[in-house]
């Protein structure tokens, strides 16, 4: 989608430091990490949020989630242990509204839910 900022790194538009990808999932750092791991996990195509997602977006759920595990091992935080936020909509603080789970990890994370 044009002027989508996370469209616009998966098209290459923008630079971005990659540390996953296949056919359907891109995975780069955060650029502003909230931990010594951060990393965002994005469909290819343009889903603007959690709201959007339908059936027909199985498969791409199914393996934006089995990607999790497999990211957390490169940045050396599978076994340490880490977490998985998606933010959704205002109220959630979501403010690029593309799709993406926030892979956190790296240190000890405080048990805070807003
Ligand atoms: P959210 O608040 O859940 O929508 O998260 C958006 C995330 O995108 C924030 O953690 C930002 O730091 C991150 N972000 C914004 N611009 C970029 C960018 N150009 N490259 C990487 N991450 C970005
Ligand atoms: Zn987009």
């Amino acid at each position: 989608m044009e002027n989508c900022l996370f469209c616009r790194i998966v098209n290459r538009e923008i630079p971005s430091s990659i540390v996953y990808e296949d056919d359907l999932i891109l995975g780069f750092k955060d650029i502003e990490p909230q931990a010594p791991v951060h990393v965002l996990l994005i469909p290819k195509i343009h889903v603007s949020s959690l709201n959007d997602l339908g059936k027909e977006h199985g498969e791409l759920i199914a393996r934006l989630t089995s990607v999790i595990p497999q990211v957390a091992e490169k940045m050396g935080v599978k076994d340490s242990g880490y977490r998985v936020v998606v933010n959704c909509g205002e109220d959630g603080g979501q403010t690029v509204f593309h799709l993406h789970y926030h892979i956190l990890g790296g240190r000890a994370l405080e048990n805070q839910f807003g």
